[in-house]
Formats: C-alpha cells, sequence, structure tokens
C-alpha cells in the first residue's frame, strides 16, 4: 500500500475505534446504562440491578465494571484496560451527583459497597468488601451526621474486617483455627461485658479497630489504607482475583461454568441497615426455595448489615414477623414480591435493606431451588398463567424430577426414634450418617463408601468439598438463607440449619444436644423436610411418588405425586425419543414400567446368573474343558434363563424387550478364593487342581479386550445356541397364554466389529427360531441386531446394517474403546483430568460429545445409509444423562434406555431436548 494511503487508512482505523470505543462500566440508578438483557457483559447482579432500576424499584446508584474486564485483567497480568480508571472515576462523580455525597470527603462522605457478579450466581464463592470510603477522618463525619457514633465505628471495623481479610489476607491458618478478627470481637465483647456486636458503643469499637488495626500491620507489615481510591482499587481487584480462589474454581467445576465467563464487578452506593431500629437488613424469596410452596418466605435482623444475615452469625427472624416490627416496610417488600415475580417469572431471591424506614432493593435474581421445589414452582407458575407448558418443561432442571423420588424416613422408624431437637428445615429429604466435624473428614468417609453427616457450627465456603461429599448436612448457627443451607439446596442434599441446642465443639470433636453427646464417626439422622434430628441411623422409606405407584397411597392424596405426574404428562406429549429401561429382573421391569419406561433396551443377561446356584452352573460352563461339558453345564442353565425371560415379557406385558447375549469379560465369573475354588471342584466331583489350572489357563491380561462379547458365542455357538432357544421358547410360552402376551424379542449380539461376526451369530439364532416355532406350534416375529460398541463397529455401520435390524449404542464401551480409557480404571485420574480442565467431566458419565459423539454420529449415519429405517437406540450409562440425552435426541436417535430410576429424568430431559 502506498504510504499515503496507509497513513490514511491508519487515521481512518484510529478514528474508528475512538468512536466504538469498549465501554467498560455501566451506570446504573436515575441514569440507567445496561439492563437484563447484558447479563453476558454485567454479571446476573449488574444486569438485574440495572433492570430493577429501570422498572422502577429502589435501587441504590453504582456502576458495573464490565466481565470483559475481568478477561483482561487475568489476560494481561492481572492489569487493567488503560481508559478504565477515567471510566470508574466518572461512574463515581455519578452515583456522588445522585445521593449528593463524595467519596472520601471530610463532610458527607460516600460510602460504596463492591461486590461480584457472575453470568450465573455463585453464591458466596467470591469476595464482597462493604463501606469502603471510611478512614480515620470520614468516620468522625458519619458519627456526626449520622448522629449515632456507636453506627459508624460499628461500620468502620466491619470495613477493616472484610478489607484486611479479603484483601490484605489476614485470616484463619486453617479449618478449625478462628478468624483473627472474629478473635478480637469476642474477646473485646467479653472485656465489655455484652453478648452481642450490636451492644459494645462507640469506646469499645473505637478499642476494637485500634487492636484491628494493629492485628493487620502484624501480619501484614503494612498499614490499613486511608485513601478512598486506593481502598477502591483494592477492593475492585480483590474481587476480580476471587474468581481464581479455590473455592470459586472448585464451584465453576461442579456446575459447569467456564472460566473464560469472568464475574463482573458492582460498586454501589452504601445503604444502612445498621443505623438504629428504624433499619433492617434481609433476604427474601418470593416462594419457599426448599418445597415451592407459595409463601413469602425470608428473614431480616434489625439493625444489621446484610452480611450478617448470610453469614449465620446472628440467627435472623422470619419474614412474617416484620409485619408486626415494621408494618410499612413490609407492605412495601410485598408489593416489590409481586412486581419481581410478574417482570421476571420465576421465582426471585432478593436482598433488602430498610434504612430509616426505607426499602432499599440491594439484588435479585432467579432463586437457587431443590429440586422438589423446582418443580413445583415451575407447575404452579403454569397455574398462575405467569409461564406456558413448555417453559415451564425447560425451567426444570432434568436431574431435579429425581428428588420427588429421593427416600424419607420409614414411618415406623420415625415413631420409634427420639427426636432430639428441631433445626431449621433447608433441604429436603431424609439422611442418615456418620458424624463428621470438618470437611476433609466427610471427604474421607465418603471416599471409603461410607455415608457422612457434615456437621459445622456453620459452614462457610472452605467447606463446599466436605458438603459435596456428605449425604446430609447440619449446622447449630444461621438461618435458612445461611450459606449452608443455599448450597445445600442447590446441591439436593439434606439439610438442617439453625438447630440452636446442637452444640458443636471442634476441640473436643464432640455433639452435644441437651444431655446427650455425640463423638466423630457417631451416627445421627437429620430430616431436611421437617428440621429434627434424631440418635443413631434410621431407616429411610420410599418416597410418595412410590408409593401411589405401588399402590400403598392415593393420588389424590398426595401433592407430590400429582405434581411429578403433570411434569411427566407434559413431557411425554414434547418429546420424541422413546424412552426404556436396562432391567435384568421382573422386579427391575415391573418398577421401570411404573416409571414410565416404554420397553426393555438392555437385558444383561450374564446378570441373572449371579444368583443361588446359577453363578456354579455358569462356572462350569465358563470352565467346561470341550463341548461335551460345556453342554452339559448349559442344560442346566437353560430352565433358569427361559424362566426368567418369560418372567421379563410378562412384566414388560408386549412392550419390546432386547435381549443381549452372553457378554462376560470372563475375569467377573471365574472363582478366585479357595473356597469357592473347592466348592465348584465339588459340584464337578474334580479336584481343585484341575479348577485352579482352567483358572489359570483362561486368565487374561486385559479382560475387557478379551475374549468377550460376541467373541464367546463364536467359539462357543452352543452358548448363542441355548440363549436363543431360552428368548424364543419363553416367548412361545407368552403366546400360548390363556390371554397371549404377543412378545416381540430383540435379540441382541454384542461387541460386534465386524459385519461377519454378525452373520455369524445370526445365522444360529434364525436357525434355533425355527426350531423352536416348528417345535411349539407358533410363529412370531423378532429382530436380531446388534450393540455398537467398538469403534470399528460405528466405522463400518454400514456393512453392519445389512445383517442387523436395529443397532444399540453401548456408549460404555464405545467410551473405554473410543477413548482407549479402562472404565474400571480410569477413576485414578479422572479426578485430576477434571481439575486441570482436560476433560470437563468424565466422559463415562456424560458424552464425550467430540470424540465418542462423532462415533456415534458415524454409526447412525452410515446404518441409515444402508437401512433408512434402522432403529437406533442407546443403552450405555449415557442413556440417563439429561446432557447426553440431548445430544442422542441430535443426533437422531429412537430411543435411549436407562436404569429404572433415572426414567423420570430421562423423558424430562428428552422433552426439554425437543423444546430446545
Ligand atoms: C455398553 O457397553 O455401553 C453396554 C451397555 O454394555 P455393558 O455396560 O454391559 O458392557
Ligand atoms: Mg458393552
Amino acid at each position: 500500500m502506498p504510504a499515503k494511503k496507509a497513513k490514511k487508512a491508519t487515521k481512518k482505523a484510529v478514528k474508528r475505534k475512538s468512536v466504538k470505543a469498549v465501554k467498560y462500566s455501566y451506570d446504573f440508578g436515575q441514569k440507567t446504562d445496561g439492563s437484563s438483557k447484558l447479563r453476558e457483559l454485567l454479571g446476573g447482579k449488574g444486569a438485574n440491578l440495572a433492570e430493577m432500576a429501570r422498572i422502577g424499584l429502589p435501587v441504590p446508584p453504582g456502576f458495573t465494571i464490565t466481565t470483559d474486564v475481568c478477561s483482561y485483567f487475568y489476560d494481561n497480568g492481572r492489569q487493567y484496560p488503560k481508559t478504565l480508571a477515567a471510566e470508574v472515576k466518572a461512574s463515581v462523580a455519578q452515583i456522588e451527583k445522585e445521593v449528593g455525597k463524595k467519596l472520601g470527603a471530610d463532610k458527607n462522605p460516600l460510602l460504596l459497597s463492591v461486590r461480584s457478579g457472575a453470568r450465573e450466581s455463585m453464591p458466596g464463592m467470591m469476595d464482597t468488601i462493604l463501606n469502603l470510603g471510611l478512614n480515620d477522618k470520614t468516620v468522625k463525619a458519619l458519627a456526626k451526621e449520622s448522629g449515632n457514633a456507636a453506627f459508624a465505628y460499628d461500620c468502620y471495623r466491619r470495613f477493616i474486617q472484610m478489607y484486611g481479610d479479603v484483601v490484605m489476607g489476614v485470616q484463619a491458618v486453617n479449618e478449625n483455627d478462628h478468624c483473627p478478627f472474629e478473635g478480637i470481637l469476642e474477646k473485646v465483647r467479653k472485656e465489655a461485658g455484652v453478648e452481642l456486636d450490636n451492644e459494645l458503643t462507640a469506646k469499645d469499637l473505637q478499642e476494637l479497630i485500634k487492636r484491628y488495626k494493629a492485628v493487620i500491620k502484624q501480619r501484614t507489615g503494612t498499614a490499613f489504607p486511608q485513601d478512598a481510591y486506593e481502598q477502591l482499587w483494592g477492593s475492585v481487584s480483590a474481587v476480580f482475583n476471587s474468581w481464581q480462589n479455590e473455592r470459586a474454581t472448585l464451584y465453576r467445576q461442579k456446575y459447569g461454568i467456564p472460566a473464560a465467563w469472568g464475574t463482573a464487578v458492582n460498586v454501589q452506593a452504601m445503604v444502612f441497615g445498621n443505623m438504629g431500629d428504624t433499619c433492617a437488613t434481609g433476604v427474601a424469596f418470593t416462594r419457599d426455595p426448599a418445597n415451592g410452596e407459595k409463601v413469602f418466605y425470608g428473614e431480616y435482623l434489625i439493625n444489621a448489615q446484610g452480611e450478617d444475615v448470610v453469614a449465620g452469625i446472628r440467627t435472623p427472624n422470619a419474614i412474617a414477623e416484620l409485619k408486626k416490627e415494621m408494618p410499612k416496610a413490609h407492605a412495601a417488600l410485598e408489593a416489590v414480591r409481586k412486581k419481581l415475580e410478574k417482570h421476571f417469572k420465576d421465582m426471585q431471591d432478593f436482598e433488602f435493606t430498610v434504612e430509616d424506614g426505607k426499602l432499599w432493593m440491594l439484588q435479585t435474581r432467579n432463586g437457587k431451588r431443590t429440586g422438589l421445589a423446582a418443580v413445583r414452582i415451575a407447575v404452579e407458575l403454569v397455574k398462575e398463567k405467569l409461564i406456558d407448558q413448555k417453559t415451564a418443561l425447560l425451567k426444570i432442571p432434568a436431574d431435579s424430577i429425581s428428588s420427588l423420588l429421593v427416600a424419607v424416613f420409614d414411618p415406623t422408624a420415625v415413631a420409634k426414634a427420639k427426636t432430639l431437637t428441631t433445626g431449621l428445615p433447608a433441604g429436603p429429604g431424609a439422611a442418615s450418617g456418620k458424624i463428621c466435624f470438618t470437611a476433609p473428614e466427610a471427604e474421607k468417609v465418603a471416599a471409603k463408601g461410607g455415608r457422612a453427616i457434615l456437621c459445622r457450627v456453620e459452614t462457610t465456603p472452605e467447606d463446599l468439598r466436605g458438603m459435596i461429599a456428605a449425604e446430609g448436612i447440619l449446622t447449630s448457627r444461621g438461618g435458612v438463607s445461611s450459606h449452608a443451607a443455599l448450597v445445600a439446596r442447590q446441591m439436593n442434599k439434606v439439610c438442617v440449619c439453625g438447630a440452636a441446642e446442637v452444640v458443636i465443639n471442634y476441640g473436643s470433636e464432640t455433639l452435644k444436644i441437651g444431655k446427650k453427646t455425640f463423638k466423630n464417626g457417631d451416627d445421627i439422622s437429620i430430616d431436611g423436610t421437617t428440621g429434627e434430628i434424631f440418635a443413631g441411623a434410621v431407616a429411610t422409606a420410599p418416597s410418595e411418588v412410590d408409593q401411589v405407584l405401588n399402590g400403598k397411597l392415593k393420588a389424590k392424596d398426595s401433592y407430590t405425586y400429582q405434581m411429578y405426574n403433570q411434569v411427566m404428562k407434559w413431557a411425554d406429549k414434547h418429546r420424541k425419543l422413546g424412552v426404556r429401561t436396562n432391567a435384568d429382573s421382573p422386579d427391575q421391569a415391573k418398577s421401570a414400567i411404573a416409571y414410565g419406561a416404554q420397553g426393555i433396551g438392555l437385558c444383561r443377561t450374564e446378570h441373572m446368573f449371579f444368583e443361588g446356584d446359577r453363578i456354579t452352573f455358569m462356572r462350569q460352563m465358563i470352565l467346561a474343558a470341550d463341548e461335551k461339558q460345556r453342554r452339559a453345564a448349559l442344560r442346566k442353565l437353560l430352565p433358569f434363563q427361559r424362566k426368567d425371560f418369560t418372567g421379563l415379557f410378562k412384566a414388560m406385558g408386549g412392550l419390546p424387550v432386547t435381549v443381549r447375549l452372553l457378554d462376560p469379560p470372563l475375569h467377573e465369573f471365574l472363582p478366585h478364593d479357595e473356597s469357592s475354588k473347592r466348592e465348584l471342584a465339588k459340584s464337578l466331583g474334580v479336584k481343585v487342581d484341575v479348577i485352579s489350572s482352567r483358572v489359570h489357563a483362561l486368565h487374561e491380561s486385559n479382560p475387557m479386550l478379551g475374549h468377550r462379547g460376541c467373541r464367546l458365542g463364536i467359539s462357543y455357538p452352543e452358548i448363542t445356541e441355548m440363549q436363543a432357544r431360552a428368548i424364543f421358547e419363553a416367548a412361545a410360552s407368552c403366546y400360548k397364554l390363556k390371554k397371549p402376551i404377543k412378545v416381540i424379542p430383540e435379540v441382541m449380539i454384542p461387541l460386534v466389529g465386524f459385519a461377519d461376526e454378525l452373520k455369524n451369530q445370526v445365522a444360529v439364532v434364525h436357525r434355533v427360531a425355527a426350531e423352536v416355532m416348528e417345535k411349539k406350534g407358533v410363529k412370531f416375529k423378532y429382530l436380531v441386531g446388534t450393540m455398537i460398541e467398538v469403534p470399528r463397529g460405528a466405522l463400518t455401520a454400514d456393512e453392519i446394517a445389512e445383517t442387523a435390524e436395529f443397532f444399540s449404542f453401548g456408549t460404555n464401551d464405545l467410551t473405554q474403546t473410543g477413548l482407549g480409557m479402562s472404565r474400571d480404571d480410569a477413576g485414578s485420574f479422572l479426578g485430576q483430568y477434571k481439575d486441570l480442565d482436560i476433560l470437563p467431566q468424565n466422559p463415562f458419565a456424560s458424552i464425550d460429545a467430540a470424540g465418542v459423539g462423532q462415533l456415534v454420529e458415524i454409526g447412525v449415519q452410515k446404518g441409515r445409509s444402508t437401512k433408512g429405517n434402522l432403529k437406533l437406540g442407546v443403552c450405555g450409562e449415557h442413556g440417563g444423562d439429561p446432557a447426553s440425552i440431548e445430544f442422542f435426541h441430535n443426533a437422531g436417535l429412537d430411543y435411549v434406555s436407562c436404569s429404572p430410576p433415572r426414567v423420570p429424568v430421562a423423558r424430562l430431559a428428552a422433552a426439554q431436548s425437543a423444546l430446545k
């Protein structure tokens, strides 16, 4: 390009750039730049503050620093974009204009709050700073102007405490250490002879501040900063830094929130709930987040700041009491509650402050809720005509339907158990387990396959790992919106919180309730629906849904069942995918049908041989030295198989049943210990040595890739013969019943990688079918198909489809063989893969769409290129995983098959996939 032209172009580019300069700070208040549509840029909190300001709710003015700044911060060695400082100054000036106060001024000082706000809320995971702008001078101005010195010094000490902890890193050194500031606070309270923080006088507080500053200086070597802008940038950086702290990272991993989203930072004029008895602060939900009931739910504290409510330090009052204490504020809140639901069309969780009788809104968001509440709220919002059926279906996380199926305490066991005390019911369900006082202990118990109840005075975000591992959570302090309650609800954990009579002593590792003392590891039971706490391990009983499905309870007597039924009806109307079940026994089949299964997608025949004598005959068959011995063992197995299949066909009443022929990695069935070898030798009438040498001969270094699947039937066609005979004879007997059941058996050949493997086995099946029909004098339809579970099977699906009448993707083995990762051994490194973000989730639980998913897509495309109407399903564990179900829906499968309790989840996930 000629130089002149280039210069012109550069000028133009500069001009364009300056015109389109990126905006990093969005104001809200009288001047509002953002709205709820800008959630990605402003985070959930920032976007909704702007939206509340837009719809006329009372929001203290402020501004949001965008998530773009967070990305810039991490991409540029924790530096900020050059233009940010000027924008922040202008935004602070706008707040100053709106409230008539000035940041850092000796007169009328403006105080600010600084809070995080990611696109998805991450309660308690990141840092917050309140009362910013206070220093040794401005505190005096605040004391004078408010006429309340104790209030001013209380704000200052809170600010120093938060800033010291979050920005300057003055914290407890381990989980059993106390926060140094709390330690000093307790000492000063004792010295002053008071019980509560708000009983401290201005003088006490001044002493406290002196000690706080000293501990900061002593621990960090730096003095607490006095400059308001230094405080502001220190706080903003702390919030951005907290996006990458350990607990936020762990939380993101658990909930699949990408690190690249970043957090926004919200800076807002402070309003005070702690200026005296005409002030209050609280958290409320427009409906009950634990059970979804349409009641105004929440709690507040008079004369306190917001963090006091969520931190669980003082147990707050129920919101209903505010009606008596502050009727005007309560009425204003009721109006806000209605307006919020009407506008956001969902249950809202909001924070408010009453300053001198005036209500201020500090935040609103779609409230976290238990699975039960998610279902109830969605169903009732449709009834109230706030949303339609499709929106309702998409609002219910598919997994949450299983919380309607969770166990409750067995009524007879509960009647016998003694209620020790009652706390607040914060996460429904029944849980019993071993008392653990720390998160690592709970993790240890869970890692050993045990059940832990994490018992803490109050939980903090540091306890997250333990909460994930525990069956249930019990706290002695804190209300229904404490950290423990919020997180437990979201994780669908059983939780009882604020049980004031529970005295936990970390030092002596004891939990006392009245005269009863429990030690670490003792059993305890908690009911998160009622709040009750029981000694020992109380037995559990089936859910109400199960009781109705089993005829033990009438549908009209169970609202839980009615909601479940409503959602399932809606789901069935919209889904395209069929839902079958993996079942090997009539009982499993019946339970799956009750949950709405439309057939059996996988009956693993080898599972039928684990019971009683059968394992012996099975071992005889596997260890047989020649065909004669093998046939003798197979003859003994035949009647069992026939009976099982008959039971299964009857239980399914004519619905499709896919029976997979034997696919055992042989090691699962071989006798390993001496006593079972002896027993087997006796039953076979041979010496133990003979058994030992056969076991030795059959030993495989890699049984998962060894003599299993169709390879067995190819080596020993008599096995396929026996199984086919059992299936067809069972089917024939169903046709001959007084009330015939028209079974159409689907025989499935496992682990096929070559078209000729399938041809070989199909020939045996067809021959036996003809023999049975001839002998029994009945004719019926049957299908022979295959599993696609090794990559070669998927890649040559067009050839395989020439013989197969259906495919079922065995995504367990397809993942194992596609990734070259043993399904039995991957556990030892998958955790680290997740931590390092190499794999976003366990590929054996949720399909690896980019890799294994391609094999499925190739299998679908190639299979249907040969047979346009080839029936396709999936029967790996992924068939019950909502994200995988969406993938299978998009891949064009006809059905998914999953374990019986996952059937309702799969029905809902299938509907959601169709509606997305
Ligand atoms: C599979 O491999 O996905 C499958 C369903 O078979 P199995 O788990 O029995 O190997
Ligand atoms: Mg398999």
